[in-house]
């Protein structure tokens, strides 16, 4: 199923995901939320999303053939392109792009910017947590982090903190968590799940069950993995400082509002992981894999500074402020159509 939410910016970016467990309002949602990020971002497309039901470890011949299946459906759909997402890689978007001509985050060897190899929404996320821990006084070096999903974006969010001498306190995947208050070895733990083995294998720290992620103390907690991970129902159990969210709407509107009222600082998914897209917007346009870092690092400073000062300037939350700033930039795109 496609999703094209918008097109007023330029034709649509967005994801296409594979899981057992995705769902047409799920697509509906993500779409909207990539209208908004690319606005928020300054580029020049509209957003869409595509779910796959199925399990995306299934054999690769098999896989093949229903992405391109996929593909072969949307192929005159010529204001939508493809991008990859959870369950989906960069084989699978060389797939789309050999049947279609249009997709991103495509295999190096045909002109791709291998984002996730790179970690490019890692990478914007830390430079958003810089900002923000800037404007509350915390300093990164030392930093306390937890992440949930230790996938492409939380792994290399993990790597770039590290690398700012925040400490690795807890990590989960889908089967556990691994959490070391004295920290962990990021470098050795990706190690460990890039060999196959799950997160509480790890030899240092405790083993926990999954949902205990969102019980450990830390400074910044990172949701990278599911949406509506945290609810009404377990905000008040996060004990942090910073949510950033790394994932796609991983919190509810209820959450997000109870956190703002204990004074935790949420960055909003659609500023804080523009990082893919905005890699990919680089790519679509044949650029290179440093102007993609230079422009994901400028772009996701700039607009979380941005909605930082005017959520502070209007007393509401950093979300509406990103809404607010988004909905003008879709709506002067829009302005500029014949069709509007
Ligand atoms: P991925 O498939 O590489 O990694 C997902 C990770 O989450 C895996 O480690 C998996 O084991 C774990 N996971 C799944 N269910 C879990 C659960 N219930 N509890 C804890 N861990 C769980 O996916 P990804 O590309 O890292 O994407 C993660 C999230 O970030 C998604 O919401 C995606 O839409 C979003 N996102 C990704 C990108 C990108 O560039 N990859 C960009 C923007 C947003």
């Amino acid at each position: 199923m496609v999703v094209v939410d918008n097109v007023a910016g330029g034709p649509a970016i967005g994801g296409v995901r594979m899981a057992p467990d995705v769902s047409t309002e799920e697509a509906f949602r993500l779409a909207r939320a990539m209208t908004l990020k690319n606005a928020a971002a300054g580029l020049p497309h509209g957003g869409g999303k595509s779910v796959i039901y199925g399990d995306p470890t299934m054999p690769l011949d098999e896989k093949e053939g229903l992405i391109r299946g996929f593909a072969a459906a949307i192929r005159n759909l010529n204001d939508y392109i493809p991008g990859p997402d959870m369950g989906t890689d960069e084989l699978c978007m060389g797939w789309i792009a050999d049947e279609t001509g249009r997709a991103v985050g495509l295999p190096r060897e045909i002109g791709g910017i291998p984002l996730d190899e790179m970690g490019a929404t890692g990478f914007g996320l830390v430079a958003a947590i810089d900002v923000a821990a800037g404007r509350i006084g915390l300093d990164l070096p030392g930093a306390r982090v937890a992440i949930q999903g230790f996938g492409a974006v939380g792994r290399h969010a993990a790597r770039f903190l590290q690398e700012k001498g925040s400490i690795l306190v807890a990590a989960s995947d889908s089967r556990g968590t691994i959490a070391a208050p004295q920290g962990l070895d990021v470098a050795d733990l990706v190690a460990h799940k890039s060999a196959g083995r799950p997160l509480t294998a790890y030899p240092v720290g405790r083993a926990l069950d999954k949902d205990a992620i969102v019980d450990v103390a830390c400074d910044i907690w990172i949701p990278a993995a599911r949406p509506d991970v945290i609810t009404a129902a377990n905000a008040d159990r996060l004990e942090t400082r910073i949510v950033a969210q790394g994932a796609n709407i991983p919190c509810t509107a209820e959450a997000e509002e109870a956190l703002a009222a204990r004074g935790v600082l949420v960055l909003p998914d659609f500023i804080a992981n523009a990082g893919g897209v905005i890699c990919a917007a680089v790519e679509y346009r044949h650029g290179t894999q440093a102007q993609a870092f230079a422009a994901i690092d400028e772009r996701i400073r700039m607009n979380t500074r941005v909605v930082l000062e005017e959520a502070a300037r209007t007393n509401t939350t950093p979300r509406n402020a990103a809404v607010s700033l988004a909905k003008a930039r879709v709506h002067r795109a829009g302005q500029t159509r014949r069709w509007r």
